[in-house]
């Protein structure tokens, strides 16, 4: 048997390639950062060669950290930043303009007018996406509108659109193979989620060509080859860095759910074969079965997380790296009293408040600045509380318990305070590399390195379980103080003065 599965993993602002072995240790790693581009307020760009030289060359220092050779890779599987938009030309391969990163803003104004027009009910009966300049679909109509020539040439066929993974695959394979899996597609804002196809209706509202657009695969199946590391490695597996994630967590049940505790936290529940529409603003989205099947989940996120320990450190100089948070949580009894809502972008899910700012609620003259950073931290808790009481409602599904990753989940105080508001477990798994993990076994199921779902559960472990230790009253009491706390960051908003 070969010895090791590749993923590679497009991120935001790095790439990597892990190794992994079949019981899902990783074995080598290697990473870059590329250039990002910020041409005019709001824009976000990067080069797609930049991206491609950027991934190729981790994934081939991956391979020599350890002296692996292609012939021991049974298959690569491709994880990717979500909704990023790439155009290029189907012969030559090059791009006709930089790649619209999903953070970019450029096309807000189209999303207004296109509220105007009532059409993003159908957008969202369809697509499961609340429409916004987040999604890839005004992205690319940007692209026509404003390249000179795109547009003719794209309606003879000879541009190529794709998000990261298609990108990724076309490269990988030489131009052969344009593809892209369900997970991806959902995020576009083109795909029918339900009949899951191409919309041409929403094709035609947005003037997309649909021969742009790549033919929508499993997230795991063999869709090509590729020699750029010398022997046909297959590369078989395919998923957007969340709905990754959640497969690398083994989240495949209804019910399963997993967040990610980063710059902003990304919480994902599966429901199964189940599409659940939000009415208080979340996404249905569509990610992973146990087979490597699409399946539907609900998402919502956290604008403000991990950022918040940023800003304790760099813009209140309180700590001097994030993981000291800990230590000042854990200095004090509780918070003082005081309560942060880092509303600093507005608020999202349940809330939608994007004019409500940040307060600091609660003050005493014996709040330090322990007391400060803890309300921070807390703050995490409480907003990923939120979250997960409303998607437990719209889902009508309670939580079993909660798996976690990112960066900000080795905060073992932050773990155990989530287990105390939710009074359920919190599990944090061995291996916290969930997304790359997930990309690895969607690929590895395809070419039979492993068998099934079973087998990749024996591969998880629990690295540390946090059960409640929190009585009811006290878990009112915080939570009813944290609501209030809320309201004033909303009422502050809303004041005409
Ligand atoms: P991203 O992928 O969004 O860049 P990561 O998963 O790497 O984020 O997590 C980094 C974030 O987690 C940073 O915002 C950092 O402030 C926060 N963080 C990292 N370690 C800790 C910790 N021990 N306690 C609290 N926050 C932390």
């Amino acid at each position: 048997m070969k010895k090791y599965i590749m993923a590679m993993d497009q991120g935001t602002t790095s790439c990597r390639a892990i190794l992994f072995d079949h019981q899902g240790n990783i074995c080598s790693m290697a990473q870059k950062e590329f250039p990002q581009y910020y041409p005019h307020p709001g824009w976000v760009e990067h080069d797609p060669m930049e991206i491609w030289s950027s991934q190729l060359s981790v994934s081939t220092e991956a391979m020599s950290k350890i002296r692996v050779e292609p012939e021991d890779i049974a298959a690569i599987g491709i994880t990717d930043q979500r909704e990023t938009t790439v155009i290029w030309d189907r012969e030559t391969g090059a791009p006709v303009y930089p790649a619209i990163v999903w953070q970019c803003r450029r096309t807000a104004d189209m999303i207004k007018e296109l509220k105007e027009t009532g059409f993003d009910k159908v957008l969202w009966e369809r697509t499961g996406l609340v429409p916004d300049a987040y999604f890839s679909a005004t992205k690319i109509r940007w692209i026509l509108d404003h390249v000179k020539g795109t547009r003719e040439r794209a309606e003879r066929g000879e541009l190529l659109f794709g998000t990261v993974d298609t990108w990724l695959i076309w490269n990988l394979t030489k131009g052969q193979v344009h593809v892209t899996d369900p997970t991806n597609a959902s995020r576009t804002m083109l795909f029918d989620i339900h009949k899951r196809q191409w919309d041409d209706e929403i094709l035609d509202f947005f003037k997309i060509p649909r021969q742009m657009l790549p033919q929508v695969a499993s997230s795991s199946e063999i869709y090509g080859y590729t020699d750029v590391f010398g022997p046909p490695i297959p590369v078989s597996g395919a998923a957007g860095d969340q709905q990754a994630a959640l497969f690398g967590q083994c989240c495949v049940q209804p019910g399963d759910v997993k967040n990610t505790y980063g710059t902003g936290c990304f919480l994902l529940m599966h429901t199964g074969d189940q599409p659940v529409r939000s009415r208080d603003g979340l996404l249905t989205t569509i990610c992973v079965d146990e087979k490597g099947g699409p399946a539907y989940a609900l998402e919502g996120s956290v604008f403000v997380a991990g950022a918040a320990i940023q800003w304790l450190r760099d813009e209140l100089g309180l700590i001097a790296k994030a993981s000291d948070s800990e230590a000042s949580c854990r200095a004090v009894e509780d918070t003082g009293g005081a309560y942060l809502v880092p509303a600093f972008t507005g608020m999202g899910a349940p809330y939608w408040n994007q004019d409500a700012r940040g307060v600091l609620v609660g003050l005493t003259r014996g709040v330090n600045k322990d007391h400060l950073v803890r309300a921070t931290v807390e703050s995490l808790a409480y907003q990923v509380y939120d979250l997960i009481r409303t998607m437990e409602k719209e889902a009508q599904i309670r939580l079993r318990g909660l798996k976690v990753d990112g960066g900000a989940s080795a905060n073992d105080f932050l773990m155990q305070f989530q287990a105390d508001l939710l009074d359920t477990d919190v599990i944090r798994p061995r291996c916290i590399e969930t997304t790359a993990l997930g990309a690895a076994y969607l690929a590895g199921l395809a070419v039979g390195y492993w068998k099934d779902i079973e087998e990749i559960r024996g591969n998880w472990a629990v690295e540390r379980r946090f059960g409640s230790q929190m009585g009811e009253p006290e878990r009112s009491r915080l939570l009813q103080g944290w609501e209030r706390a809320v309201r004033t960051a909303v009422h502050w908003a809303a004041d005409p003065a």
